[in-house]
This record gives structure tokens, C-alpha cells and sequence, in this order.
């Protein structure tokens, strides 16, 4: 029988630092009797400096154990304002920093996406250890639960999916029965594990989808995600200016709005919530009594025009060395290549001596695929692209985001959507004749 849980989950940016750790604890304080489990990131822009560790092993330049310790120092700073000298949090989050340690002493594993995983998940470990004493010691007793007994991926690593039936009987007999004990349950975001215990991770950013992968589990009876901004915007508001809040948001319209590029929720947390009818909110941790934006069931209302901008696009044009036509049989080559390279596809295109792809630019996954297919295929990459996704769309935005822009390839979906890939246009200046006539 399942019981009544709500599942929050807590980013970087909320717990970037002491007096964020301590309003992470007073907005929890009004739900001290609640069933709660609260999944955390990584603390601040600890993964991306994790993966500087992780590219100096890779590199053998010398400088990994310098970076780690950096990283180290950060959560013991951290740590000096929060507890007193002798916590046991102390030898907890060094003993994972060990682990670390050990992985570094080795010769740097042939398989870079494996040793990734395993260097950068102690960001979301160390950050757990640290939330959870500090709760308890706040006097909101919770439990520590590693999500890697809970969630269960392929070997994928990097990018592990989700083995749904096997995390849920999992969530049943690891996380149901904490839910018996007193106090929260505190856990990781963005990491899981293989059938073989090796640690993978979900994507960047992939927090927010572990949340919803514990609320779908556990049949939760919503989901909250605290940000640095009062709810779903029209827009990032570090990109745009005049942009509104959004009350609500159906399902689809959130879907269609992560998919491509509203960096505010990760992608794949949607589709676990709307085929369970669990709400989402997405409140602010500055104004944690705002109403925040409520992303839920409700059919689909009218929207005003939004804007999500995805960068770092790679445009890839591919023909047939032969001459010939784009074909089925072509096409179908493609995309099982695609698959296994697993591509975020995000727009294509079919012309009939062209087929054109354009992806998230990716380490150098462009270049791997178009050496897999070079035999067949010859293939032209047009790097440094903006993909622009406009929903409910007015042709004065479109002509205002177009400003300035060359576009390479654009889609209208149906009556809501406008999709394009564009580049800057490269500032053309006109010599002038300095000698004076
Ligand atoms: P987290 O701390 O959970 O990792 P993120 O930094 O990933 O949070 O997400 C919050 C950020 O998303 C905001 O600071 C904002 O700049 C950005 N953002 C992008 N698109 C939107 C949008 N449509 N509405 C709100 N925020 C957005
Ligand atoms: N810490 C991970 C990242 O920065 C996961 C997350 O924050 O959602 O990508
Ligand atoms: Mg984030």
C-alpha cells in the first residue's frame, strides 16, 4: 500500500552556499510533519568543475588532484559555517571524496564516459551528506537514501536510461519502507546505477528527472522544484526582457516547451508526472510563498507567445556520394545510426539530394557520426547555431528574434510552433579611406 509522499527537489543555485543551505532548511520547516522526499544537485557549479577533474585525468596534465582539492576546500568552507569542528559530517564527506581520490590514482579508464560518472557523481553524494546533517541537526530528522540502490539504468554511461520496472520495484522495497521512519528522505538527483553497481548518470541537469522518477515510484502526491525564479517564464529572463510568469501550464505545453531548450526543467521530467496526474510546481526559493507556476492535467489554455532559445547547435547537411536521391532506404540507414549515437535530433529536414540534422553540439559526437557514415555519406557541419523555438507565435516576435540573424533552416508545426536554426550575421564593415584627401 502507498503512501502519501511529496517528492521537492532542490538545485545547484539553492544551495550554492551557507545561508542558502539554511533557507533550504526554513522552507522545509512548514512541512516538518509531511512525508517528504527531497532530492539535491550537486552543490553551486560543482559538476562542471567535477568535470574539469575528470578532463585533466583524461588528459594526464597533472592537474586532477589540484582541481579535486579546490572542489574539496569549497564544501569544507561550506561545512566551517554550517557545523562545529567535530561533526561527523566531516570524515562522511571525505570518505567520498576518497573514493574519488582512488579513481585518480589509477591510469584514466579507457572508457571516458564511464570515468565521468564516476568522478563527477560525489558532487550530488557530498552535497546529500552535507543537506542531511545539517537538517538533522536543525532538528528535521531525516534519513539518507543512496539513489543508486533506487534507480536502475542501462550501461549507458553519461546518459543512462531509466529501467523503469526494476527502479520501481526498487523505490518500493528501498525508499517505501524510510517513509515508515520519522523525518524526511534525503537523496541524489542526476545519479543512478547499473545492474553491475556501476554509478551512471542521467544528463546533465537530470535532478530535476530523478525527482520525477521518485514521484512516479512512489505514486507521489505532487512534485515540487525550487529555482531562482518565480515559476515557468515566457521566456529565460536572462535572455529576454519583458517576461511574464505563467499561473499554469498543461502537460503538453511544458513538454513541448523543455523539449526544446526552456532550460528551466530538464527535458524528461514531465512524461513520468502526466502519466500519473502528479502536479508539478515550480516555485522560487527567494519567495518560497509565491505561487510559483502549477504544470498539471488542465486542458490546454491560451498561452502567450514563448520563446526558448537552445545554443550550441550543430547544423549537419548530408548527401549521397553518388548523386542519388535521399531515399527510404537512406533515410532508415540514418536513423539507426542516429539511435545508436543516440542524437538529440531537434530539427530535421529532407530535401531530395539533402537530408539536414541539427543536433546539441555535444563534445564530438558531430564529428563521430559523420566519420561513421562518411563512407556512404558526405556531410557538411555548420557549428556555433542557435536553435530558436517559438510557441504561440506573432509574426512581429518572429520578425524581432530574426533581427540580425541569418536562417538556415525553419519549421512551422502546426499553428503553435515556429522552429529555426540561425547564425549571427557575420559583421560586414566597410573599409574606410583613413588618408585624407
Ligand atoms: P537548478 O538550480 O535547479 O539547476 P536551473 O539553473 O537549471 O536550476 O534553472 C533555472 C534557470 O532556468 C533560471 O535561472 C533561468 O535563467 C532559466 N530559464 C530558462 N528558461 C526559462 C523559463 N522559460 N522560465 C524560467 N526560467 C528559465
Ligand atoms: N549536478 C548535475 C548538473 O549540474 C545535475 C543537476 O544539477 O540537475 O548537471
Ligand atoms: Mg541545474
Amino acid at each position: 500500500m502507498k503512501k502519501t509522499v511529496r517528492v521537492f527537489k532542490f538545485g545547484g543555485a539553492s544551495l550554492k552556499d551557507p545561508e542558502a543551505i539554511k533557507n533550504v532548511a526554513n522552507i522545509l520547516w512548514p512541512y516538518k510533519n509531511e512525508k517528504l522526499v527531497i532530492v539535491v544537485s550537486a552543490m553551486g557549479k560543482a559538476t562542471n568543475a567535477l568535470e574539469t577533474v575528470v578532463e585533466a585525468h583524461a588528459a594526464r596534465n597533472g592537474k586532477a588532484f589540484d582541481i579535486l582539492n579546490g572542489i574539496k576546500n569549497q564544501h569544507y568552507q561550506i561545512m566551517d559555517s554550517l557545523f562545529d569542528k567535530d561533526d561527523e559530517v566531516y570524515a562522511l564527506v571525505n570518505d567520498a571524496f576518497v573514493e574519488v581520490e582512488w579513481v585518480l590514482e589509477e591510469e584514466p579508464h579507457e572508457n571516458y564516459d564511464y570515468m565521468y560518472d564516476q568522478i563527477v557523481c560525489i558532487g550530488e553524494v557530498v552535497s546529500s551528506k552535507i543537506v542531511h546533517a545539517y537538517l538533522n541537526k536543525t532538528g528535521l530528522a531525516s534519513q539518507w537514501l543512496d539513489a543508486r540502490d533506487v534507480i536502475l539504468t542501462d550501461d549507458i554511461f553519461r546518459e543512462g536510461w531509466v529501467q523503469w520496472d526494476e527502479t520501481v520495484e526498487r523505490a518500493e522495497a528501498k525508499a517505501l519502507p524510510m517513509l515508515d521512519l520519522p523525518g524526511f528522505i534525503i537523496t541524489q538527483g542526476f545519479i543512478g546505477s547499473t545492474t553491475e553497481n556501476f554509478t551512471t548518470t542521467l544528463g546533465r541537469e537530470g535532478s530535476d528527472y530523478t525527482a520525477a522518477i521518485f514521484s512516479y515510484c512512489l505514486d507521489a502526491q505532487d512534485m515540487t522544484i525550487w529555482k531562482d525564479v518565480p515559476g515557468v517564464l515566457t521566456a529565460d529572463p536572462r535572455v529576454f526582457e519583458n517576461v511574464v510568469k505563467l499561473d499554469r501550464l498543461s502537460y503538453k505545453e511544458a513538454i513541448e516547451m523543455t523539449y526544446y531548450g526552456a532550460k528551466v526543467i530538464h527535458p524528461k521530467t514531465i512524461k513520468p508526472l502526466q502519466n500519473k496526474s502528479i502536479p508539478l510546481y515550480v516555485k522560487s526559493f527567494v519567495n518560497p510563498d509565491g505561487e510559483g507556476t502549477l504544470i498539471s492535467d488542465e486542458v490546454d489554455d491560451t498561452y502567450p507567445p514563448m520563446v526558448a532559445v537552445e545554443s550550441n547547435q550543430v547544423l549537419l547537411q548530408i548527401s549521397t556520394r553518388d548523386f542519388s536521391f535521399v531515399a527510404e532506404h537512406h533515410i532508415s540507414y540514418l536513423f539507426n545510426i542516429i539511435a545508436e549515437f543516440r542524437l538529440q535530433v531537434n530539427m530535421m529536414q529532407n530535401s531530395a539530394i539533402s537530408f539536414s540534422l541539427c543536433i546539441n553540439d555535444v563534445d564530438d559526437k558531430a564529428d563521430r557520426f559523420a566519420q561513421r557514415i562518411n563512407d556512404k555519406f558526405k556531410v557538411m557541419l555548420d557549428r556555433g547555431l542557435e536553435l530558436i523555438t517559438v510557441r504561440h507565435y506573432q509574426d512581429e516576435l518572429l520578425n524581432n528574434l530574426r533581427r540580425g540573424k541569418i536562417v538556415l533552416l525553419e519549421e512551422r508545426i502546426r499553428d503553435a510552433t515556429v522552429q529555426m536554426v540561425v547564425k549571427d550575421v557575420p559583421l560586414i564593415r566597410r573599409r574606410q579611406n583613413v588618408a585624407a584627401s
